[in-house]
């Protein structure tokens, strides 16, 4: 097995993220938790690619509407549908324009438990209950109730890889092998070295 770290997850600062000046503010949160940015771009997506991104799994579909029919029942309310394939629909349709809407920022992080560090700092995806200190916690105030309103996706600022595999699947869609640097960053040698040694002289 590859050591803990070399694990990779993709992240893409949505829109709103560009929009609002929280970039750095995003960046900061991963890179001060020892993880490694090994590529990154800006771009303006096409709605194709971003279909294309959520729909790299083929069980995203059932599993995006069975988790969104959960929701509603959880909060004591009507799901729009039963189906819920019909419900991923309208989510899907939102969610191509609303990471069309303007440029996006992709990256590729690297680091120990990359996948699951980075979904832990960014917080749930409803940012009405997303834990504070997270970043979907600290930065946004949107709702599900409130986007149902609106007929929008859910501001969240970020999109996160949920699995190992999910992450090596949208590395692949988003980047170039030669798109990707492959280096040392100097605190490694303190967050991954056995005996920390090298440090005296
Ligand atoms: P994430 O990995 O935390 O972003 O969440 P998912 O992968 O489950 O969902 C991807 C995106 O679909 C989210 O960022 C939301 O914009 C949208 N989404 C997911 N679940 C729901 C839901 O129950 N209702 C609505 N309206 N949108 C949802
Ligand atoms: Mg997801």
């Amino acid at each position: 097995m590859k050591h803990h770290k070399f694990e990779r997850t993709l992240v893409i600062i949505k829109p709103d993220g560009v929009q609002r000046s929280l970039m750095g503010e995003i960046i900061k949160r991963y890179e001060r938790a020892g993880l490694k940015l090994t590529a990154i771009k800006m771009t303006k997506a096409t709605p194709k690619f971003i279909e294309k991104h959520y729909t790299l799994d083929p069980e995203w579909r059932r599993i995006t509407g069975e988790k969104s029919i959960k929701g509603y029942l959880s909060k004591g309310l009507k799901p729009p549908s039963e189906d819920p394939f019909k419900i991923t629909e309208v989510v899907l349709k939102y969610l191509v324009k609303y990471l069309t809407s303007g440029p996006i920022i992709v990256m590729i992080w690297q680091g120990a438990h990359a996948v699951a560090i980075i979904r832990k700092l960014t917080g749930g995806t409803e940012p009405l209950t997303s834990d504070v200190g997270t970043i979907r916690g600290d930065y946004v105030l949107d709702s599900y109730q409130m986007t149902d309103t609106d007929g929008r996706a859910v501001r969240n600022l970020v999109h996160a890889s949920g699995s190992v595999k999910e992450a090596e699947n949208e590395i692949k869609h988003w980047f170039d092998k030669k798109e990707i640097v492959d280096y040392k960053l100097v605190q490694e040698q303190i967050l991954y070295d056995v005996n920390m040694d090298g440090i005296l002289e």
